[in-house]
């Protein structure tokens, strides 16, 4: 089934830069609207429930998974983080665009549910840069970094399996390379069928 709205999904590495640049897009562009996540994980200093995540109890999120009420969802450095099926669902059936920032075995499990979903991987420039940027966000414990810079090496070994990859080196340009996928993606012939309807008519191209 192909929705009106497109569906894109941004994964990396803890510490990648994937949360500073959907921020950034989204100030630029309303037209792309995030989901918010369950997890299991507790809240970080100023994360208000509801607004980065719903934060849930294991018992709350397991009731969630067996009544199938998620896209998708992964355990994640030790807690579970899902993205509810209905939010997503009624968004790209009524033509507006959703973007999820999830980690890659939601990524991959979201591509088996919709074929058209659109996957982006951000990369850090290098190892030494990527740990630098988790110290100096100063939002995780030593060990707690340890171990997201440990699970890296396996998140990086699939960016393969995604459609665009950005390297989040100099932030702006990072920027324009996401601005530039998600334009491209409302320039395909079936977005352009539906949204320019009018002009299509006018030339008479059937
Ligand atoms: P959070 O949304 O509070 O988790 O904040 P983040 O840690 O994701 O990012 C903090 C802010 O820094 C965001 O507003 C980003 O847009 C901004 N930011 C991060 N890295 C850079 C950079 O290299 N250059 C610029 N210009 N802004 C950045
Ligand atoms: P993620 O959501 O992938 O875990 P964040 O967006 O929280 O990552 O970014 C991690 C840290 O790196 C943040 O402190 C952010 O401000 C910083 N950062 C992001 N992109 C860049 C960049 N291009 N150059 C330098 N620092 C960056
Ligand atoms: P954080 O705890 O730093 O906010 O997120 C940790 C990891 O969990 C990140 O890789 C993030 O993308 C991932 N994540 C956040 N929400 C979801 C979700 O709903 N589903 C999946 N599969 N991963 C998520």
């Amino acid at each position: 089934m192909e929705y009106p709205g497109n569906l894109f999904v941004v994964a990396a590495p803890s510490g990648a830069g994937k949360s500073s640049l959907v921020k950034a897009l989204r100030e630029l562009d309303t037209g792309v609207n995030p989901s918010v996540s369950h997890t299991t994980r507790a809240p970080r200093g100023q994360e208000k429930h509801g607004r980065e995540y719903f934060f849930v109890s294991p018992a709350e999120f397991e009731a969630m998974a067996h009544a199938d009420a998620f896209l998708e969802w992964a355990n994640v450095h030790g807690h579970r983080y899902g993205t509810s099926k209905r939010a997503v669902e009624e968004r790209i059936a009524s033509g507006t665009d959703v973007i999820l920032e999830i980690d890659f075995q939601g990524a991959l499990q979201v591509r088996r549910a919709f074929a058209n979903a659109v996957l982006i991987f951000i990369l850090p420039p290098s190892w030494e840069e990527l740990r630098s940027r988790l110290e100096r966000r100063g939002e995780d414990a030593p060990e707690v970094i340890e171990l997201r810079l440990r699970n890296a090496a396996q998140e990086m070994s699939q960016t393969h399996q995604f459609d665009y990859v950005i390297i989040n080196e100099l932030f702006e340009r990072a920027l324009f390379d996401l601005k530039a996928i998600v334009h491209a993606q409302r320039l395909r012939y079936s977005a352009q069928r539906r949204a320019r309807a009018d002009t299509f008519a006018a030339l008479n191209i059937p």
